[in-house]
């Protein structure tokens, strides 16, 4: 039945998909003849035939049979596909009805399909994606398979290990001496996973690890390169125990699940120590956790390899060298400030000049100086430790983070008494620096004389060096940027992606500058107090350049992509830049049809990447 039902939907497409053929002069009869016997034989659609056999481009065979069915069709062979959403379906029910979830959008879930008319089909997709409007695109199906395989390949080694689990204990009911010799031993299996789960996020280069209770299914995430990924996520039931075995190795109270804990544990990885920062937080699901990481031997990066451009060097270094003054470095949470403050400091150091830094967390070690831990617990915050260094008659200061009006006050006074002080603040832009220092009650004319410079940041993503392509910027892209007053460059890069960019085009992070010194005028203008946009004109008279022209010559040099630019550095003319389109990440199409369907495809592409940086500050607020 069955079987009959499907070979009459492949000989209707076949016969409509060969008349169309025909029509449009595609192919000839003769071709077509023997593709239509073998589509016989072996049950592949014309298409696939077609395709497969080089009678005709796979784009050309495929878009004309997405048409027969009325669905778009996505080529997998060039897609970037978001790991969140591929953990939609499980991998048995993905080769089964031979589907992969490619993106959601708000509650609509587009899913790439082998056979888009199979009814039955899509009812058990919809069914198994019950908080889903499914919609449904043609993709060829061996490219479906070859993604499948893919995506699923790296669950192998995690399902082993949660079979041997599922043999010591019942799913639902754990028996507590399970979970006692679960907890307790660090053979045991749950133990084993944690450790996996640990060492696979090390070895990505993650950050940080969240373990977040949903509520139909457990899920991992790790945030690599500023971005969260979804891993295969544990079976739900395994959820207490792997929360439980966290707190056992961060030393924190395994009975108390109704507040928040705080902790850390080390690790050792392939030779490296890894430091780690654990929180856990109650949620309506059960125990959230996140576990952030820290090489601590990683080296502090040199200053001319962080992306500072090349004529601002220059500027960075006088700022480093002179004798005292308040350098502060400012962007959002995860803007890679303390990257750039070890930077200076490594650059500041030097064996006359005695360097103190007070942190939270201590990130990275670094060799001669003195790093201190603050403890609020124990009455160790920003403000006193700075207040019992300043005894030790430091030259240099770091304070990890200038966050109320006592530190503020301290820092400017320790600049303005012969020492120089790094730190950071959280603004949009360098000048905004001054604005929130008036702004936590110090004078405007203190804020003057102490603040030597500040630089603000953001982190781009560099483009994958091993599937980088050119493309040209399109006119009318062009031409808007041009009228936003932005200078573009002659050429840009993407990445198509790659198994050493985990597919995503990007590999690693840069930042992207402004950096504003101090000048006379300007400082005439702090002491008056004028609106940052004033002292934001005058910092750009003084020369001053902006992030946004600081990352569009990055994309000129193909480090990075315009996408990446726009995203995050766009805060000029924002008016502007939210009514322009993204660069193409994929080759221009050929015909008007395809273009048309290329465009809705990028602006979907920057929506999820909207919607993705959405759910990743929702998730950091939420930790
Ligand atoms: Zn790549």
């Amino acid at each position: 039945m069955n079987n009959e039902l499907a070979n009459q939907r492949l000989s209707q497409a076949n016969e409509e998909m060969a008349k169309r053929l025909l029509a449009k002069g595609l192919i000839n009869e003769e071709t077509l003849k023997k593709a239509v016997a073998l589509s016989k034989a072996t049950g592949e659609v014309l298409a696939e035939v077609l395709a497969n056999l080089d009678m005709l481009p796979k784009r050309t065979a495929y878009e004309e049979l997405a048409r027969i069915y009325g669905v778009p069709f996505v080529d997998l062979e060039t897609y970037t596909f978001n790991p969140s959403a591929a953990s939609l379906i499980d991998e048995k029910l993905a080769r089964e009805l031979e589907v992969f979830p490619l993106f959601s959008i708000g509650d609509t879930l587009t899913v790439a399909l082998a056979d888009p008319s199979n009814i039955t089909i899509i009812d058990r997709v919809t069914a198994a994606l019950p908080n889903f409007t499914v919609e449904p695109c043609l993709a060829a199906r061996k490219d479906l398979h070859e993604l499948i395989n893919r995506v699923y390949s790296g669950h192998a080694e995690f399902k082993e290990l949660l079979d041997q689990i599922g043999d010591e204990s019942v799913p639902g009911m754990p028996a507590v001496k399970s979970q006692e010799s679960a907890l307790q031993s660090s053979k045991s299996p749950v133990s084993r996973l944690v450790d996996m789960i640990i060492s696979h996020a090390v070895r990505d280069r993650a950050s940080d690890i969240h373990i977040n209770p949903g509520e139909g299914q457990l899920k991992v995430r790790f945030r690599i390169d500023g971005v969260l990924y979804d891993i295969p996520p544990p079976p739900k039931y395994l959820h207490p125990f792997i929360v439980s075995r966290i707190k056992v190795i961060s030393n924190m109270d395994i009975a108390e699940s109704r507040l928040p804990q705080d902790g850390h544990f080390q690790i050792t990885i392939d030779g490296r120590n890894i430091e780690t920062r654990v929180s856990t937080m109650p949620t309506t699901n059960g125990e959230s956790a996140v576990i952030r990481l820290f090489d601590t031997r990683t080296m502090a990066i040199p200053l001319e390899n962080m992306g500072i451009p090349e004529h601002l060097l220059p500027q960075a270094e006088s700022l480093i060298r002179r004798p005292h003054g308040m350098i502060v470095v400012t962007g959002p949470t995860g803007a890679g400030k303390s990257t750039t403050l070890y930077a200076m400091l490594s650059r500041a150091k030097s064996p006359e000049r005695n360097i103190i830094t007070i942190e939270d967390p201590v990130e990275r070690r670094i060799e001669m100086v003195s790093q201190i831990q603050v403890n609020e617990k124990a009455g160790l915050t920003f403000a006193s430790a700075l207040r019992s260094i300043l005894r030790h008659d430091p030259d240099v200061i770091m304070i990890g983070e200038i966050r109320d009006q006592e530190t503020a006050q301290l820092a400017v006074r320790a600049a303005l008494t012969g020492h120089l002080v790094f730190s950071t603040v959280h603004t949009n832009d360098a000048p905004g620096v001054i604005t929130r220092l008036v702004n936590m009650n110090i004078e405007p004319f203190l804020v003057a004389s102490s603040l030597a410079g500040a630089i603000a940041q953001r982190l781009v993503r560099r483009i994958c060096e091993e599937c980088k392509e050119p493309f040209a910027i399109p006119d009318g892209l062009r031409q808007r940027l041009t009228a936003a007053g932005a200078a573009l460059p002659e050429h840009a890069w993407y990445g198509k992606g790659c198994k050493h960019c985990r597919e995503t085009g990007y590999r690693g992070r840069i930042a992207v500058f402004e950096m504003m010194v101090i000048t006379p005028e300007l400082a005439d203008l702090i002491v008056v107090n004028v609106p940052t946009a004033t002292l934001r004109a005058q910092a750009r008279r003084d020369g001053m350049t902006s992030m946004l022209e600081d990352g569009l010559e990055k994309v000129g040099r193909g480090i990075t992509t315009m996408e990446e630019v726009l995203r995050t550095a766009a805060l000029e003319n924002v008016a502007d830049m939210a009514t322009m389109a993204p660069p193409p990440e994929k080759a221009p199409a050929a015909s008007e049809e395809t273009k048309i369907s290329a465009e809705s495809v990028e602006k979907i592409s920057l929506d999820l990447e909207d919607y993705r940086e959405k759910m990743t500050n929702w998730l950091a607020h939420k930790t």
